[in-house]
């Protein structure tokens, strides 16, 4: 596996667009408490002020997309929604007064229908003239504020819509707690949105080299650090272990904790690690890795520069690993034309 798209990041080894050490990673309070409380999200759907985020389900492995301009979500008032009841209703949170999004200082609420259903609303004018899309695509482009929405609706979407029924007894599930629980009329039990951890992992030599793999999936030319699920009943640390032992034949030692990353296609999250080799000859396992390199800073470098070499985007997790390790931003490749530095969306593992 892999991440490339760019959901909202946790950075705390950065600081760089942190203006204050004491600012929470977040620019979206959810509000966890007040959104488990009786009434809750009946007040928020009678707020005039309250925005909704149309979602719908898509094609592909991820399965939710949403509506949006070039830069920005389209969020629409209450009184422009579809008529009748929607699939889903999911409290996302108030957005901070600071964002520069029309959601600042609002609450905002996730708001699914079926396809034919916002189909008829488009048609007849209500959406601004946005397109349907999903967060893979957007997230690049959206306010750092609107890229968390996006992650949240798509992560929690996606888990009701796989989620529908009690894994116990089998009968169908309702939706409470302002869509944060799933309850079972039959048994009375709760069920709740789950994330599954996946560890990244940056192997550095005893020369500061860096280990980077080519996978199956990319076609060759784009290297980037090794990723694999946390299995049940691992830590973090032996997952880092296990992983790299795996696909790069080699023990590591030290794993070390960086920062997270949101990925949820459907449900992951990225927990980024930094490790020392203990052995350098690497074998790739030859399945989901089929080159594996080790690079200097100059190597990688200049690699990067001939294009013998595609890094991860700019603000994966992946690339944010690297360029840890390497000091400073990655070069552009010389080669091709300057880019507005998002990069294209890349398909993911
Ligand atoms: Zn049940």
């Amino acid at each position: 596996m892999e991440s490339t798209a760019t959901p909202p990041r946790h950075r705390p080894a950065s600081g760089q667009s942190q203006p204050r050490p004491d600012a929470p990673p977040y620019r979206v309070d959810r509000l966890s408490e007040e959104r488990a409380r009786e009434g809750w999200m009946e007040e928020v759907l009678a707020d005039d002020r309250t925005l909704y985020l149309p979602l719908r389900p898509g094609q592909g492995a991820l399965g939710v997309e949403s509506l949006a301009t070039d830069r920005a979500l389209q969020m629409v008032e209450r009184s422009v929604l579809p008529a009748g009841e929607p699939t889903l209703h999911v409290y996302l949170g108030r957005v901070e007064d600071l964002s520069t999004s029309p959601a600042a200082g609002r609450h905002v609420v996730a708001i699914v229908h079926p396809g034919a259903v916002w189909g008829q609303w488009k048609d007849a004018g209500h959406d601004g003239g946005a397109r349907w899309a999903g967060l893979r695509a957007l997230a690049p482009v959206l306010e750092a504020a609107e890229a968390e929405l996006l992650t949240q609706a798509t992560a929690i979407a996606a888990w009701h819509a796989g989620h529908t029924h009690c894994p116990r007894c089998g009968a169908p599930t309702t939706v409470v707690q302002s869509g944060w629980v799933r309850l079972c009329p039959q048994d009375s039990s709760q069920h709740f949105p789950r994330t599954d951890p996946a560890i990244i992992v940056s192997v550095i030599d005893d020369q500061d080299r860096i280990l980077l793999g080519a996978n199956a999936r990319w076609g060759g030319q784009r290297y980037s650090t090794l990723a694999g699920f946390v299995e049940p009943g691992e830590t973090l640390e032996a997952a880092v272990i296990r992983e790299v032992g795996e696909e790069a034949g080699i023990v590591v030692s030290e794993p070390a904790y960086v920062s997270s990353q949101s990925w949820p296609f459907p449900a992951s999250i990225m927990l980024a690690f930094t490790a020392r080799a203990t052995q350098t000859s690497v074998r790739p396992d030859g399945e989901e890795i089929i080159a594996l390199r080790w690079f200097t800073r100059a190597e990688l470098a200049a690699a990067v520069r001939a294009g013998d070499v595609t890094p991860p985007t700019p603000l994966s997790v992946a690339r944010h690993l690297i360029e840890n390790w390497y000091g400073s931003s990655l070069p552009e490749p010389q080669a091709s034309p300057a880019t507005d530095g998002a990069g294209p969306p890349v398909a993911g593992r």
